[in-house]
């Protein structure tokens, strides 16, 4: 198996396996995590538009479905939810021959079923994607975790590929937009000056930054600002451990008519207040029995491990995912009683 991890520029070897791949003719399919956030979206969209432009076709299959603030992204339409239409998504799945899994590391993340359906398939994998601990299924493996996004890791791709003429707006815009959000708007420590560079190219090749940061930011609904009004409040800081913490009950979130997106970003309010570097959300979802749960930190924290060695997850050093199977009282005392063993990490 040909195993090829990326640090930095991209190498000959990975680009003419993937070009090698690409000149054969393929069924090819895209596939992003479940609950996909807009570097999963932009990066597959803009991915299977780039094949386009090269005469390829592919279709986007996505575990579950996106929130509304994804849904005006150019070529989001032709997005096949496995939850939804599974047999036509099965269907994609057993006939194709090349997969690209786009901004996970494992076959977990796309959730028990479609894991099912991605672990009979025959195709050749290609995965892209910056999180930590890759998984070995792909016959090239594209990881970096120094970059921003996996949506910048394809627009290098591309680059790479010799393939910026081919860059339309509309691939710009999707690449940008993936950009923009797994970066907080260029904040987070990921974002360097080839991310800058990256996305000034794409406002070159078209991509309307204000135009996206006002499709994805400005597009609340009066009832998901009152529903972060509830947050805000339910917040417990703990100095001691420069923590603070939220949670959200299935009750106050169907109170505020809560729709999948609503809670997008709330756990980053945390990290707003002096002193604090590290930042959690509860949510309580009664449909699937869990809360799920994310994780912040600012600098050396990892809650990346954090998350894998209690939560059931993983992610980045400093943005990472879990869940719990107990309810939400007993999820946050669990929490609380964690933190003293991180007391030296939190507070050095
Ligand atoms: P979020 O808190 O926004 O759901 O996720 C933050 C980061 O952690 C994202 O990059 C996401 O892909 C990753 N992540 C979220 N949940 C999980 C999980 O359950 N397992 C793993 N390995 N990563 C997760
Ligand atoms: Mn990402």
């Amino acid at each position: 198996m040909l195993y090829y991890r990326i640090f930095g520029a991209m190498n000959l070897e990975d680009l003419s396996t993937l070009e090698s791949l690409l000149s054969k003719p393929q069924s090819i399919v895209i596939v992003p995590h479940k609950n996909p956030d807009g570097d999963a979206i932009g990066s597959c969209l803009g991915l299977h538009l780039f094949l386009q432009q090269r005469g390829l076709q592919s279709k986007v299959v996505a575990p579950n479905d996106f929130p509304k603030f994804l849904k005006w992204m150019p070529a989001a339409e032709g997005i096949i939810v496995y939850e939804k239409e599974t047999q036509e998504a099965e269907k994609l799945l057993s006939n194709a021959s090349l997969i690209f899994t786009l901004d996970f590391n494992d076959f977990s993340r796309v959730g028990p079923n479609m894991e099912k359906a991605l672990a009979r398939s025959k195709a050749s994998f290609v995965m892209i994607d910056h999180h930590q601990q890759p998984s070995d299924y792909a016959t090239a493996t594209f990881s970096n975790v120094e970059k921003s996004s996996t949506c910048e890791m394809v627009y290098d791709l591309i680059e790479a590929m010799n393939g910026t003429a081919q860059l339309t707006p509309e691939i710009a815009t999707n690449l940008y937009a993936g950009i923009m959000t797994d970066t907080g708007s260029f904040k987070y420590r990921s974002t360097t000056s080839a991310t800058h560079t990256a996305a000034a190219k794409l406002i070159e090749r078209g991509a309307d930054n204000m135009d996206i940061h006002q499709h994805v930011f400005d597009s609340n609904s009066p009832s998901r600002l009152h529903l972060l009004g509830v947050a805000l409040r339910n917040m417990v800081i703990s100095p001691e451990y420069r923590t603070a913490y939220i949670t959200l009950s299935q009750e106050e979130l169907d109170t505020h008519n809560f729709k999948k997106g609503d809670t997008e970003g709330f756990v980053n309010y945390g990290l707003t207040l002096e002193g604090i570097i590290f930042a959690v959300i509860f949510i309580e979802n009664k449909d699937e029995g869990i809360i799920k749960i994310s994780f912040r930190s600012i600098g050396d924290f990892s809650v990346n491990q954090f998350a894998r060695n209690h939560f059931n997850g993983g992610g980045h050093d400093n943005a990472a995912g879990g869940r719990s199977d107990v309810s939400l009282p007993e999820t946050v005392a669990q929490f609380q009683k964690l933190l003293p063993q991180y007391a030296k990490q939190l507070n050095p």
